[in-house]
């Protein structure tokens, strides 16, 4: 078995032998919503205090907002009462670190993983690669309160999601653990009456 499956079954383990939650209810008792990134330095239940059963958290590499984290918002409230939600992009993003264009040439390249330098990203793997890569939108990051601006006011201005919702803007420091709000995303994600 590989140590890391094996690690995260003992962890597992250790954590069902004092579990105590098996009766929350389905749906999310804060009534509210995170969507950000799949960074490994992120953990949303820490930075925002949540515990099961708290809050629902949509996570996809940048945090954005793609068809289908739209698709989990909706039903987040649709069907499980949401009445708030964030987008928190974070400094040091590696979605900042590479265009579609660079991401469809690795994947042209090799299915190996990439690796990277002060010039940027290199593929080093044996072909072949894929053309597969040009067809998706990898939805890259150029400018983080910027990102946060257009998925905020993608969210607000998308037919299926109700005006009374507020969709606040925040950007999560790596380095300091702090949420910094970007008020102009705040100012567009406000909920309309
Ligand atoms: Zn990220």
């Amino acid at each position: 078995m590989s140590s890391v499956l094996e690690e995260v079954l003992a962890a597992n383990a250790a954590y069902a032998a004092d579990f105590d939650k098996g009766d929350l209810p389905m749906p999310p008792g804060r009534r509210f919503a995170i969507l950000t990134c799949m960074d490994a330095r992120l953990d949303p239940a820490k930075y925002a205090g949540l515990s099961e059963g708290d809050a629902h958290v949509i996570r996809n590499a940048g945090g954005r907002a793609s068809d289908d984290a739209i698709r989990s918002l909706v039903i987040s409230y649709k069907l499980l009462g949401t009445r708030e939600w964030f987008v928190i992009h974070h400094t040091n993003c590696g979605m900042e670190t590479f265009t579609d264009e660079v991401m469809r040439g690795l994947l042209a390249s090799s299915l190996k993983t990439a690796t990277v330098d002060a010039s940027g990203w290199h593929d080093s793997g044996d072909g072949p690669g894929s053309s597969e890569g040009h067809y998706i939108d990898w939805l890259t990051i150029k400018d983080n309160a910027q990102s946060v601006v257009e998925d905020v006011t993608r969210i607000r201005t998308h037919p299926l999601v109700p005006a009374d919702i507020p969709i606040y803007g925040y950007i999560y420091d790596v380095k300091s653990g702090e949420l910094v709000e970007v008020p102009e995303a705040t100012r567009a994600g406000a909920a309309q009456s």
